[in-house]
C-alpha cells in the first residue's frame, strides 16, 4: 500500500449509523479512527487521538461544528471535512471562512467521503512548494528524499520525522505530537529519543548540503524553516 493512504481519522457525528458506516470504509481503505458523539468531547478527543485529519458534523449535541472547526485551526495545519445536512449550508460557511479543506453533503455515498479524505490527506502532505525550491523532494511512495538530488539516507523513523515537519515548515510540533506520528504502534518512547532521531536527521541533512532546516522551539519542541 502506498504510504500516503494511510493515516488516523477522527470522526465527530452524532448520527451512530452514520458514523459506523464512515468507519466500516474507512478501515476497508486503510486508516484507523476514531469516534465520537459530543461536540464537547471534540478538543480533547482531538488532543489525545492526534488525527491526521477530522471528518467534523456541522449540527452536534452540546458543540457545534463550526465553533470546533474555529478552535481546531489553532492548532495548526489539521485538515479538516465538513459534513452537513443541507447544500445551503455549504454556502454560508465559505462565506464565513472557517477553514475547512473541504465540505460534503449529507446524504453522501461513504466511497465519496474516502475520496475526498484521500485527495486532502494527499494535498496536505505534498511538500509545499517554498520547500520543493529549495531542492527538498520527498517520495511518499518509495519513503525516499533528496536534497538537490542527493539522496538522504534515512531510517524509517526519520523519514517520518522529516515528512512531518516538512509538511507545515514554521509550524512547531511538540515532542510528543511527533513521538505519536512516528511509531504506529504507539510504543512508548521517550523525549531523548526523539531529540535524538532529529540530532542524526539534521546531520544527513547537513551532509548532503542542506541548510539547517530543522530549528528547535525552546521548551516546546520543534519546527521546520527553510
Ligand atoms: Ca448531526
Amino acid at each position: 500500500m502506498m504510504q500516503d493512504v494511510s493515516g488516523h481519522i477522527l470522526i465527530v457525528e452524532d448520527e451512530p449509523r452514520l458514523a459506523a458506516v464512515l468507519g466500516e470504509y474507512l478501515q476497508a481503505a486503510g486508516y484507523t479512527h476514531h469516534w465520537i458523539d459530543d461536540g464537547a468531547l471534540a478538543l480533547e478527543a482531538f488532543r489525545t487521538q492526534v488525527p491526521d485529519l477530522v471528518l467534523l458534523d456541522l449540527m452536534l449535541p452540546n458543540r457545534d461544528g463550526l465553533d470546533i472547526c474555529r478552535d481546531l485551526q489553532r492548532f495548526g495545519a489539521v485538515p479538516v471535512i465538513m459534513m452537513t445536512a443541507r447544500a445551503s449550508e455549504i454556502d454560508r460557511l465559505l462565506g464565513l471562512k472557517i477553514g475547512a479543506d473541504d465540505y460534503i453533503c449529507k446524504p453522501f455515498s461513504p466511497r465519496e467521503v474516502i475520496a475526498r479524505v484521500h485527495a486532502v490527506l494527499r494535498r496536505h502532505r505534498q511538500v509545499p512548494g517554498s520547500m520543493a525550491a529549495r531542492g527538498l523532494l520527498i517520495d511518499e511512495a518509495a519513503c525516499r528524499a533528496s536534497v538537490d538530488g542527493r539522496p538522504l539516507d534515512l531510517t524509517q523513523v526519520e523519514f517520518r520525522l522529516l515528512r512531518t515537519l516538512a509538511a507545515s515548515p514554521g509550524r512547531v510540533y511538540s515532542r510528543e505530537h511527533l513521538m505519536e506520528r512516528l511509531y504506529a504502534d504507539h510504543r512508548i518512547v521517550t523525549d531523548r529519543a526523539v531529540d535524538s532521531h532529529i540530532k542524526n536527521l539534521r546531520r544527513k541533512l547537513v551532509e548532503v548540503g542542506a541548510g539547517d532546516w530543522i530549528r528547535s522551539v525552546y521548551g516546546v519542541g520543534y519546527r521546520f524553516e527553510a
